[in-house]
């Protein structure tokens, strides 16, 4: 390995203009260097602030490719072989040492390297920092030209011939179908009693964290203050002093207040509501349009926008990422089949337009009612959320009158969240039937203002249509959720199907989604902004692209009997 890192040369910040411009200004140059394989061919290495380290394909040896990968374009280091990832690592950092019981990393381009990088690159995950700042303790955050990192054995990734394991190790859940899932989950519950009440049990298993573990996945808080304060209250009645030195067997204690409907106990009512629905989703028939999506109606909604850019975390905000994967959506949908698809809101200047660099955040947006209605903050923001609605509906309903099929529309809405960043991937919300209302309408100050709010402002649910709604809702998920693992994008690892959101405030299921007249409705959060990999993700123009390919894919599959 020393032998094919010495003979590495370095090009140091040679740019292609291709990369000049998907690249936003404050990002620091990528560092490129020159490698040799084994076989004497020499390409490039390219080392990204926060997306990595990823190697050219042509002349990359099959050996030196994980199964499935094709040696084309840039190669992320992820999907090197073992052998692969030895090699890139030691022609990119010559100076390294690798002795048998640990790596010594001598960091060699500052502006580029991170802790997090590290982590991805030493120890199989980013999120192995915490960690590795740990076994480094002298050192700063901030690294330095010449700090020398310790990688020890028990971190060092299997890949680099270590024994660590990364903290997303899959669990034996995860290929299960979603009803599947949750019942294996709730089949490693017990319950009991004590003097504070009763409560469940779960026996953490190894590789298992509390914050994701127990609270994302058996409760309904996922904000990151909501998951802290509660995985303290739980540590607190499971006799646990420092969350940190949790140990893999270590009992649980989760007070039934907090566990989530579908893992109440036997004869609970959030459990029978559980088991309705499950059964409404097996029950219902899938709605069959043609191979071209002709007959189906979409809207499309970016959330946020104008005035509010939504959740902001690693350099990345909301607003404008989301409104270009939905632009992307909406080109692939016009180009490649024949469903009739609506957009609700517009970034005037940009229109529908997709774009490869996102630099500051716009600030204009119009959702687009008859007259259009500005997102300036002239009115309360709640206005321009229910407007969202108030337009898809009456989309649907002039689809309905000119004889179109109720149960062909489908609302989409795009958003990105900022949970604990110990959670990371896709998430989609769907309607809760039991949280959508029989009845509602809009006040009229704020719905007499555009015509669709004069005709679209009222909605009226029976119990039938909001089981419906959900179960449709829940199957449609599933599909999404499918088509982006299998374009390898991250789905979020515990219940990534939600029908209610806990804040503070109490339960809810966001106003787009629960006044909605759509047939199938449902809430995207393609990424969690707090964890670097997702915000790195949503920062790269492939990425937008290989999602909204994959939305796409989605709804062609979801409507194919
Ligand atoms: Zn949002």
């Amino acid at each position: 390995m020393g032998g094919l890192g010495a003979r590495a040369a370095l090009l140091v910040a040679l740019l292609c203009p291709v990369a000049l411009v998907a690249l936003a200004p404050q990002e620091p140059t990528p560092v490129l260097a020159q490698a040799t394989t084994p076989e004497g061919r020499t390409l490039l290495l390219r080392l990204q602030f926060r997306k990595g380290l990823s190697v050219e394909g042509k002349a990359l040896p099959k050996a030196f490719l994980a199964k499935g990968a094709e040696p084309a374009g840039w190669i992320p280091f992820e999907l090197l072989s073992p052998e692969g990832k030895r090699w890139a690592l030691a022609a990119l950092f010559p100076d390294d040492q690798w002795r048998s019981d640990e790596v010594r990393h001598r960091v060699r381009y500052p502006e580029v390297e991170s802790v997090w990088t590290l982590a991805a690159l030493f120890a199989g995950h980013g999120q192995n920092y915490d960690r590795l700042m740990t076994e480094n303790p002298d050192l700063p955050e901030k690294l330095r030209e010449g700090d020398r990192w310790r990688i020890p054995r028990s971190l060092l990734s299997q890949d680099l011939g270590g024994q660590g394991r990364g903290p997303d190790r899959s669990q034996p859940e995860d290929g299960l179908d979603d009803e599947a899932r949750v019942a294996a989950y709730r089949a490693l519950l017990s319950f009991s009693e004590d003097s504070h009440g009763r409560f469940a049990v779960y026996r953490l298993r190894k590789g298992e964290a509390l914050y994701s573990s127990v609270v994302i996945r058996y409760t309904d808080r996922v904000d990151p203050k909501g998951v802290n304060e509660l995985a303290e209250q739980i540590a607190a009645r499971s006799g646990i002093a420092d969350v940190r030195s949790i140990q893999p067997g270590q009992l649980i204690r989760i007070p039934l207040t907090f566990l989530s409907g579908p893992f109440q106990p036997e004869g609970s009512s959030e459990l029978a509501e559980e088991r309705v629905i499950r059964a409404e989703v097996r029950r219902t028939a899938r709605v069959e349009g043609g191979p071209k999506l002709k007959g189906i109606r979409i809207v499309l909604d970016a959330g946020h926008g104008g005035v509010d850019p939504g959740a902001r975390a690693n350099g990345v905000w909301e607003s404008d990422f989301v409104y270009d994967i939905s632009m992307r959506v909406r080109r692939i949908l016009e180009q490649d089949t024949e469903a009739a698809v609506s957009s609700t809101i517009r970034y005037p200047g940009l229109g529908f337009r997709t774009r490869d660099e996102i630099r500051i955040p716009s600030r204009q947006a119009e959702i687009l009612t008859t007259p259009p209605f500005q997102v300036d903050g002239e009115s309360p923001s709640a206005v321009s959320v229910h407007l969202r609605w108030v337009l898809a509906n009456d989309f649907f309903a002039t689809f309905r009158k000119a004889k179109g099929d109720a149960q062909k529309t489908l609302f989409l809405s795009f958003h990105a969240d900022s949970l604990h960043p110990s959670a990371r991937g896709s998430m989609a919300y769907v309607p809760g039937a039991a949280l959508v209302p029989s009845t509602f309408a809009l006040g009229g100050a704020s719905a007499g203002r555009v015509a669709e709010g004069r005709r679209s402002a009222r909605v009226a649910f029976t119990s039938r249509e909001k089981l419906e709604g959900e179960a449709r809702s829940r199957q449609f998920s599933e599909v999404l959720l499918a088509s982006l693992q299998r374009e390898g994008i991250p789905v979020h690892a515990n219940r990534p199907i939600r029908n209610v959101i806990l804040r503070t405030g109490g339960k809810w299921v966001p106003a787009v989604l629960r006044y909605s007249t759509g047939a199938t409705k449902v809430l995207v959060e393609v990424a969690n902004l707090t964890n670097e990999d997702d915000a790195a993700n949503l920062r790269d123009p492939d990425f937008r692209e290989r999602y909204a390919a994959a939305v796409v894919a989605a709804v062609r599959a979801y409507y194919r009997k």
